[in-house]
């Protein structure tokens, strides 16, 4: 248990995080009169879109959906560019928006939060910070997003390697000049899909290594008209209400048939008046079945191996590059530019690390299978401790001094996947257990913000001092989660969603799959009877 120090600062909430969910939740607790005090460890704010800053660091969500809704002067006031906007512009919207909230001031920046733990006698969290000193606050509320602590592998060698080392998640802010470097990049997901074409331009060489080949979906970026804009903030509410009652954040037009019913010409013909519309949801929700039937599924992987096939000119180098061992969606689709062409290049080639396996770096370079590779520049595209990593990465402590490493050791237990058992006045956004990275996220936020702030009002109306969710209820709401994800594909794919690209974490899905609509009425249920499964006292 750690020990009482003298704390520097008292406020009613403190807020872990400046990126969509903590720029949000400080203005909601702001409107509703609390004081507030917000950590942050970048030195601006932006959370995962300030440190990922990759040449090619692209969103796969819509610009003009990737966005607040809840504030007409937001919406009204920003103008995006392109289609799909890249990371130097959602900075600059997500600055904006603090601005205008005026929530900046609220924040510390460059602070890192060490520890929290629970006072039981006060009820009170207290929050140790990277410089020694102390907050207590009622109400502890982490904003730390889901992908936000990077992972590099345990390679053997890697201390040894002499040449620089990146990675994409957390990119130097003043670039990397590649130009004349013979450059290596690992990972194939949808950072390295993102970075790989851009370094494949500036380097002397490259050199990618891939594990798993990704179903990418070509992006077809493009600047956004003004009709676009124009037609999209008239019809602003209309967005509202379909985003909100769609599952994802994001409508399509799913059709009634299941794509078995189709023809295989037919299915065809879908596919590809889909795949020119940009937008990965469009597809992989095209038909009802395929992310229920392995079958079905495998109808529209084929028409994405098609794709790679169509672009990169060696057959053989296609065939590497094109997945076969997991269902389309179980891993998260990536959204590209130029990603297939660019192995056409002479001047990029592929390892496929399945075939000839990373034994060790070398001080030169990487050796995989029988081959040494020379590289004065490695770029580590490896992704992250999703969901919980960045919670546990935090000593956080509940109630008689219990570690959340120690209560999420089998893996984690949430109720709604908003707060913790054991861990009294402590809401988590986007936590594990919530809709979070299977929606556009910034819809999950809002609602899960919305929501939160709603019940802290009504807690201090009632007078409140102790709020935390009944064990019972939270073991039933994980337990159901799993059962869902088990009755869908994605159990089936090797990924972060499922904690398995870090050694030793619980398999476990950490995303409610039931779709935010189902989850949005849940909670608002919840609420409208009186908090059920919260023990207030
Ligand atoms: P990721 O999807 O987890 O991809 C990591 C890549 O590194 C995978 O190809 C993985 O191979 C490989 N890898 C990991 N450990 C390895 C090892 N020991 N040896 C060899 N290869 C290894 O991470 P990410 O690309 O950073 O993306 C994570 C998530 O961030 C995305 O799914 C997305 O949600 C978000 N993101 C979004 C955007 C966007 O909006 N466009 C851009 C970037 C990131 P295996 O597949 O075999 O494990």
């Amino acid at each position: 248990m750690a020990t009482t120090t003298t704390p520097t600062e008292t406020v009613d909430a403190v807020v872990i995080g400046a990126g969509f969910a903590g720029i949000y939740m400080v203005h909601k607790l702001n409107e509703l009169g609390l004081m507030v005090r917000g950590f942050e460890a970048g030195d601006g704010v932006g959370g995962t879109w300030f440190w990922n800053r990759y040449p090619g660091a692209r969103c796969d969500v819509i610009s003009m959906e990737y966005a607040y809704t809840f504030s007409p002067e937001l919406i009204e006031e920003w103008t995006w560019t392109e289609r799909y906007p890249a990371q130097p512009e959602i900075l600059r919207y997500l600055n904006f928006a603090a601005d205008r909230l005026g929530v900046k001031p609220h924040f510390q920046f460059s602070t890192r939060v060490v520890s929290a733990w629970f006072d039981d006698d006060a009820n009170q969290w207290e929050i140790i910070l990277d410089d020694g000193s102390v907050t207590r606050a009622k109400y502890f509320i982490t904003a730390v997003g889901c992908l936000s602590t990077s992972m590099t592998p345990d390679f053997p060698g890697l201390s040894d390697y002499a040449g620089e080392v990146y990675h994409t998640a957390d990119w130097p802010a003043d670039g990397v000049d590649f130009a004349g470097k013979r450059v290596g990049v690992i990972g194939t997901g949808s950072s390295g899909v993102q970075v790989i074409p851009l370094v494949a331009q500036q380097a002397a060489h490259l050199t990618v290594f891939q594990r798993t080949p990704a179903f990418s979906l070509a992006c077809g970026n493009r600047p956004l008209t003004e009709q676009e804009l124009q037609d999209f903030k008239d019809n602003i509410d209309d967005h509202k209400i379909r985003s909100r009652a769609s599952g994802t954040g994001q409508y399509t037009d799913t059709l009634e048939c299941n794509a078995l019913d189709h023809t295989p010409e037919r299915r065809h013909a879908v596919y590809e008046e889909r795949w020119d519309r940009h937008r990965a949801i469009d597809l992989i929700a095209c038909y009802p079945d395929l992310f229920a039937s392995r079958e079905a599924n495998e109808t529209i992987a084929e028409f994405f191996r098609g794709k790679i096939r169509a672009t990169v000119t060696d057959p053989g180098l296609a065939e590497k590059l094109s997945p076969r061992t997991y269902p389309l969606g179980a891993k998260r689709i990536t959204l590209d530019t130029n990603y297939f062409e660019t192995y056409n290049r002479d001047d990029v080639d592929l390892v496929s690390l399945r075939e000839q396996p990373l034994h060790t770096f070398t001080t030169t370079g990487i050796r995989a299978g029988d081959a040494d590779y020379d590289l004065d520049a490695v770029v580590l595209a490896t992704g992250f401790d999703a969901i919980t990593g960045p919670l546990l990465k935090i000593d956080i402590r509940g109630v008689g001094g219990r570690t959340l490493q120690d209560k999420w050791a089998d893996g984690p237990t949430t109720y709604l996947g908003v707060a913790v058992d054991e861990f009294p006045n402590m809401f988590m956004l986007t936590g594990p257990g919530s809709p979070n990275v299977l929606t556009n996220v910034v819809c999950a936020i809002e609602q899960h913000v919305e929501w939160t702030g709603d019940f802290i009002r009504d807690l201090e109306k009632r007078g409140a001092a102790r709020v935390a969710p009944v064990a019972a209820d939270a073991q039933k709401w994980t337990a159901d989660a799993v059962e869902l994800a088990d009755g869908t594909l994605y159990p089936e794919g090797e990924s972060w969603y499922t904690g398995v690209n870090i050694p030793g974490k619980p398999r476990v899905i950490m995303s409610y799959v039931g779709g935010l609509d189902v989850y949005r009425q849940i909670c608002d249920d919840v609420a409208a009877d009186d908090y059920r499964g919260f023990a207030v006292s």
